[in-house]
């Protein structure tokens, strides 16, 4: 491609080039970093509707609530909100945030295998359902809901011992995972609530793990899930709901395939369909997309600080692992950009790393690149699931901001942090303060 072409080619998903530098949602990345400064975080607004409502037009029936997890930013929020999504909380922070965003508490499942009292006591007094994780909680949401004098309805987390082909520390459905109720305990658990003060049991849910690149997990899934439904409604249960998570995973890599939406419900609605049909029952499917909602959407934005030649090219960008752990944690692959030089030729191989105090601070290793300077503006994509909502201040690094953009206009939907957000909690002991 000839550097400085004047026409617009896509280099992926919603992003474009033009004049070699490139194009977020009609905005020019290398000018946002100049005007808002790096690192930043830049989301577009029209990707993330697209994305949202792929899903809708896949599962016109069913009810998609967003993982606020993958990207909690409160703009974001408020946007799926007023798009029509629900939201799978795991805090009560995500909660006070969904509820604030707009997010209708009747579509909202509060879930988390490890809540604590004060959370459950805010669900049940917001009147949010709950996905109850194992027979210890189901007892102390019994108590809970008993003494405020409500009834929650909850849902059982089912493990169904599904294994999925991605990293293992997103794998979320193996009998030996952390989460849920082994499945054949499930009928028994389902009994043992119907009886219990405060508790309404009206659906069940599972949720198998992230970044799933195949439909087969999916459907196995499906079908575990179904079977319960059947025992259940062999005595005489009537789910209102089936929730069936989310893990759907997105192409990382340029060319890489992944399933659609369109892929997950041709997959999953015939069995969903079939099965209920048989049992004359209708229960409301209910799904729960983060990373497909949010993943391609956002872009990091890096300055380059430092270009040195070593035992590789290293290029020394102002972010770090603090903001973008992904590559850290799970050895995942970020698309590299040259933001200003978007089309010019590689030339080189550079590993990009950041400024942290540790080994593994790397973003992308042995990539070909066009030339590197100092200055250069570095753009990480595909980091808008898991990217902010993870970031930390580690190494005393103030985090930085996030702009969303929308047919070439920008607003800061987050300010960066400065160094009075480093002190912002801390306290010195009396005896510390002299001297
Ligand atoms: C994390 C999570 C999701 C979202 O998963 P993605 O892979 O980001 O789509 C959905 N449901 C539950 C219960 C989760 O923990």
């Amino acid at each position: 491609m000839p550097v400085n072409c004047g026409t617009m080619f896509t280099v992926k998903n919603h992003l474009e080039i033009q004049n070699n530098h490139l194009i977020i949602g009609g905005a020019d990345a290398a000018e946002l970093a100049e005007k808002y400064g790096t690192p930043l975080y830049v989301t577009n607004e029209t990707r993330v509707i697209e994305n949202f409502s792929a899903y809708r037009e896949a599962f016109p029936d069913a009810d998609i609530y967003y993982a606020a997890k993958a990207n909690g930013s409160f703009a974001l929020l408020r946007l799926l909100a007023r798009a029509g999504a629900g939201a799978d909380v795991f805090s009560y922070g995500e909660l006070y945030m969904a509820l604030l965003a707009g997010v209708p508490a009747e579509k909202i499942l509060f879930n988390g295998n490890s809540k604590t009292d004060f959370e459950l006591q805010k669900a049940v007094e917001l009147g949010v359902r709950i996905s109850v994780d194992s027979r210890d909680e189901l007892h102390t949401l019994s108590g809970i809901a008993g003494r405020a004098g409500k009834t929650a309805e909850i849902a059982f987390r089912v493990n169904p011992d599904v294994s999925t082909p991605t990293h293992p520390k997103i794998s979320t459905g193996l009998k030996t995972s952390k989460f849920g109720i082994p499945a054949e305990e499930v009928v028994d658990i389902y009994r043992e609530a119907a009886d219990l003060p405060g508790i309404a049991p009206c659906g069940i849910h599972c949720h198998i793990g992230s970044q799933i690149l195949d439909t087969e997990p999916f459907i196995e899934a499906a079908q575990k899930m179904m079977d319960l439904v059947e025992k259940l409604a062999g005595i005489g249960i009537d789910l209102k709901f089936v929730d069936m998570g989310s893990g759907l995973g997105i192409p990382y890599k340029k060319g890489e395939r992944t399933p659609t939406p369109g892929d997950l419900a041709d997959a999953i609605l015939p069995v969903f369909n079939e099965r209920t049909q048989a049992l004359g029952i209708s229960p409301k499917l209910i799904l729960e997309p983060g990373r497909y909602i949010v993943g391609d959407t956002t872009i990091l934005l890096t300055r380059v600080n430092t270009v040195k030649k070593a035992a590789k090219n290293f290029v020394g960008v102002d972010a770090g692992f603090n903001l973008l752990i992904r590559p850290a944690m799970y050895d995942s692959y970020h698309y590299v950009v040259v933001a200003n030089k978007a089309s010019s030729q590689p030339e080189e191989t550079y590993t990009i790393v950041g400024p942290i105090c540790e080994t593994g601070d790397v973003f992308a290793k042995d990539r070909e690149l066009p030339r590197i300077e100092k200055g250069d503006i570095i753009a990480l994509l595909d980091a808008g699931a898991y990217g902010f909502s993870m970031s930390s201040q580690y190494n005393g690094r103030p985090r930085c901001a996030e702009v969303l953009v929308k047919d070439g206009e920008a607003d800061v939907i987050r300010s960066r942090e400065d160094i009075e957000d480093l002190m912002a909690k801390q306290r010195l002991p009396a005896r510390l303060l002299q001297g």
